[in-house]
């Protein structure tokens, strides 16, 4: 658990949010980052890395993850703090701050408050298995830092995009046996990774469970003793693995921010225009996640709304100093 003191907690590492450091970085202002993701770029990384994007200005075409990579090297000189892998849970008011806990135990306590959640945290989609979070981070996992833990281990892959055919080749390199599971006969993966998982199928490297679900999970304390699965006729097979990893994508929430007493209408949180703040005093809301008439969902939208929301943050951490306004050429880049 760590206390961490900033000027703005930003809650979102996507492209607003992070253009968001930049913007604060300039008016003197320290942040810090909360994201549920691994990496950083919210829907740019999660969905869409190497599409181009052709409405970003003076970028005449630009792949999302190059845009990413571009702003994190913009916000690099502001040293700003990034915690990754956690979601802002409660919200508590103190009398000139706000102090935020994540769902790793991180208090963050700051002046002000940026939301830039988009359609909400990022979280992987969860087979519904009763018991499943009992599993979870000791025998399942819903992505893979480390695959040495699965070395000559008996591992079951379920899903039938991409991640679970890539980690299906990758990891029958080194496991005892993988076991890949579908409820189709058809994968949606790209076609030339499909022929290579049937090839390690001929080579009895992977056994293929297909079309079959998930039906339970067996074990205790967090290990897997066994899991069952069944097919469309309901026949079940008893599968005996280490480990279990359900590839079945993301999804967002915008979680427990709904209960902080923030107007909202759909997910989407209300500001007002001029300034990008909520109905709570010091708690501010732009990109993907806010809303006010003639509002475009577009990432140029959101840059000129981190902007926007700087300044008024500025406003509510110095009340006592004057915002003197200076273009980028004038001042150039204020190094925290
Ligand atoms: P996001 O990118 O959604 O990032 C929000 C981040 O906040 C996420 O990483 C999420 O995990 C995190 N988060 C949310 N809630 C929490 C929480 N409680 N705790 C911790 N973290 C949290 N826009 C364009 O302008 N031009 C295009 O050409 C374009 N093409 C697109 C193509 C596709 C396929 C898609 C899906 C979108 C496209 N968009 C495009 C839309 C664009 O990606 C979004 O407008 C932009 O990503 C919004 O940025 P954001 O930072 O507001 O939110």
């Amino acid at each position: 658990m760590k206390k961490i003191n900033t000027d703005v907690l930003i809650i979102g590492a996507g492209p607003v949010g992070l253009f968001t450091v930049f913007e604060l970085g300039q008016l003197g202002m320290k942040s810090c980052v909360v994201d549920s993701l691994e990496n950083i770029g919210g829907q740019c990384t999660a969905l869409y890395p190497d599409k181009p994007i052709y409405d970003i200005p003076a970028y005449p075409s630009v792949t999302a993850g190059e845009l990413i990579n571009n702003l994190k090297k913009q916000i690099d000189p502001f040293k700003p703090i990034l915690l990754m892998n956690q979601k802002v849970n409660e919200l508590k008011k103190h009398k000139d701050f706000y102090s935020v806990k994540t769902s790793t135990n991180n208090i963050i306590e700051s002046k002000c408050i940026i939301i830039a959640a988009g359609n909400g945290a990022f979280g992987p989609n969860k087979p519904p298995l009763k018991n499943i979070d009992s599993f979870e981070n000791k025998t399942i996992f819903y992505h893979i830092r480390d695959k040495s833990k699965f070395r000559k281990k008996t591992v079951a892959i379920a899903g039938g995009g991409d991640s679970a055919v890539d980690w299906a080749i990758e990891l029958s390199k080194t496991s005892k046996k993988i076991f890949f599971i579908h409820r189709r006969n058809k994968l949606r993966a790209i076609p030339q990774n499909v022929e290579v998982l049937y090839d390690l199928e001929n080579e009895g490297k992977i056994e293929m469970m297909i079309p079959y679900q998930l039906d339970s999970i067996e074990g205790k304390n967090g290990i897997i003793d066994h899991l069952i699965i069944k097919n469309m006729d309901e026949e079940k097979k008893k599968l005996e693995v280490d480990y279990f990893l359900p590839f079945f994508g993301l999804s967002t929430n915008l979680g427990p921010i709904k209960d902080w007493e923030l107007e909202l209408e759909k997910n989407i949180l209300k500001v007002k225009q001029e300034t990008c703040e909520t109905n709570l005093n010091g708690i501010f809301a732009i990109g993907d996640v806010c809303s006010y008439p003639g509002k475009l969902k577009l990432i140029l939208t959101g840059f000129s709304e981190a902007a926007i929301a700087s300044h008024n943050c500025f406003n509510k951490i110095n009340p006592e100093k004057t915002l003197h306004f200076e273009y980028s050429t004038t001042k150039g880049i204020n190094k925290l």
